[in-house]
């Protein structure tokens, strides 16, 4: 039998470099597939619809959670997000491993759906860096900034219930471990189980 491919989520303050980091990652895993979210807020420069998310209306994104057609959602700085279930569950099943870049409410409540997805917590190497990071963003307004570093602190306080912390100080220093993580959950006997009988078959 195919062995179920495994969920890795990846949440972080914002500011922590996490899309860069992600996107990384996914083209040193070319088998990794990202779950592309639906948002009902505005796409950013450079931003495209399918590709970075589905960026859909408030009365949309209501009439799927309505239909059952979300994994988990979160309302984050005042827009809607969410995971799209059919998605993750047919890479799953097909034995594909997917990437989820959601906050930290979306990836506790994933953990409670599906308790065998890894959950990874990116944090910053200092608080300062962090500040600096998010104003540096130049598309959020400064209303956007003090949201973001006051949910920023609420947030590192919930990296004890995932599964692994990568601290982001050098980026290729925290894409090696995360790839690291990767391999490891891929290496766990359980996995490798249906190789170790095709071996003793043959
Ligand atoms: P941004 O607007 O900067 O792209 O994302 C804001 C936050 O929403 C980020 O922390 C991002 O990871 C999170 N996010 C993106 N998609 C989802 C999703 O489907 N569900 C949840 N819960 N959070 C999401």
């Amino acid at each position: 039998m195919k062995n179920k491919g495994d969920i890795f989520v990846i949440s972080a303050p914002s500011g922590t470099g996490k899309t860069t980091l992600v996107r990384l990652l996914l083209s040193r895993f070319p088998t990794l597939s990202f779950s592309i979210s639906y948002t009902t807020r505005l796409p950013r420069p450079g931003e495209v619809n399918g590709q970075h998310y589905f960026f859909v209306s408030e009365k949309e994104f209501k009439k799927s959670i309505a239909k059952g057609e979300m994994l988990e959602w979160a309302k984050v700085y005042g827009h809607y997000y969410g995971t799209p279930l059919t998605f993750v569950q047919e890479k799953i099943a097909a034995g594909k491993d997917i990437v989820l870049d959601i906050d930290i409410q979306g990836a506790q409540a994933v953990k409670k759906k599906m308790p065998e997805a890894i959950l990874i917590f990116l944090i910053p190497p200092s608080w300062n860096e962090l500040q600096r990071r998010i104003i540096s963003r130049s598309s959020d307004s400064p209303e956007e900034i003090k949201k973001r570093l006051e949910a920023a602190k609420k947030e590192i306080l919930a990296a004890r219930e995932f599964d692994y912390i990568v601290i982001n100080d050098v980026l290729e220093d925290a894409l090696k471990e995360l790839v690291s993580i990767i391999q490891a959950t891929k290496a766990r006997a359980n996995k490798r189980w249906p190789e170790i009988k095709r071996l003793l078959q043959a």
